[in-house]
């Protein structure tokens, strides 16, 4: 009788059978800093996620599907390029996601016991502008096309050839909903200019969405606001506040 077949391993498809554009070379080559073997970068920061994650746009679909966040990688850094935001933009995302999340348990913050208002929360903006210049980068690159340098400049705190914008997507004052769960926790959205040479996109965390640009731009007439300096919202007690410091950015050279 002859041997059954045994299933030795299971190919889960569709999610593995993903290919990324423009894999097996480093991104930010052109400005030089190179170093080590090309190595894997999560598209979208690895620690902002618990292992499963929903994504949808571009190559998925718009219906989307469900995969691992070690799956949503591409080889389009080199080694050096790839840690080296892991400790500074990588980390100025996830310390203002987790200022959002502790802002709605305001009696387990520290001091709370002895009803101090909450104590200013403090996130580097250059850092986090970094964040959103290089996950800009990862999700042009990994889907074939070609982000401004000027961006690749900024990630890597070069002196950029053009200033950049990084507007708040909402007017001030307007209330957003940040960390509860309905917003992704990472979206990015290439958004079309009026002129074609500009490369403007969207990104968010969690319902704070900025919207960059090398152009100056204008919402409803009105100018938009760039850099925002101070998030502030009320909570139990008192106001919760996170300071953003751009000092230190990168200087425009033209
Ligand atoms: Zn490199």
């Amino acid at each position: 009788m002859p041997k059954k077949p045994t299933v030795d391993k299971i190919v889960d498809t569709p999610a593995s059978s993903v290919k990324f554009a423009n894999q097996g070379k480093c991104w930010a080559e052109p400005f030089g800093g190179c170093g080590g073997p090309i190595t894997r970068e999560h598209l979208a920061t690895e620690a902002l996620f618990q292992s499963k994650v929903r994504v949808h746009g571009g190559i998925y679909g718009t219906e989307g599907t469900e995969t691992s966040i070690r799956k949503l990688t591409a080889n389009i850094l080199c080694r050096d390029h790839n840690s080296e935001p892991g400790r500074t933009a990588d980390a100025a995302a996830l310390r203002l996601y987790r200022h959002f999340q502790s802002s709605y348990k305001p009696m387990e913050l520290h001091g709370s016991r002895v009803l101090r208002a909450p104590i200013d929360r403090r996130v580097s903006g250059v850092n986090f502008g970094r964040w959103f210049c290089k996950t800009h980068c990862n999700y042009m690159v990994a889907h074939g096309m070609t982000p401004d340098p000027t961006y690749i400049q900024y990630a890597f705190q070069k002196p950029t050839s053009k200033p950049i914008y990084i507007y708040l997507a909402a007017d001030v004052g307007e209330a957003m909903r940040l960390a509860d769960g309905r917003d992704p926790i990472v979206g990015w959205k290439q958004l079309l200019a009026d002129d074609p040479a500009y490369d403007c996109f969207s990104v968010s965390l969690s319902g704070f969405e900025s919207v960059v640009t090398t152009a100056p731009l204008n919402r409803n007439g009105k100018p938009m606001l760039d850099r925002v300096r101070v998030l502030e919202w009320p909570t139990a007690l008192g106001p919760f506040r996170i300071v953003f410091d751009w000092s230190k950015e990168p200087p425009v050279t033209t």
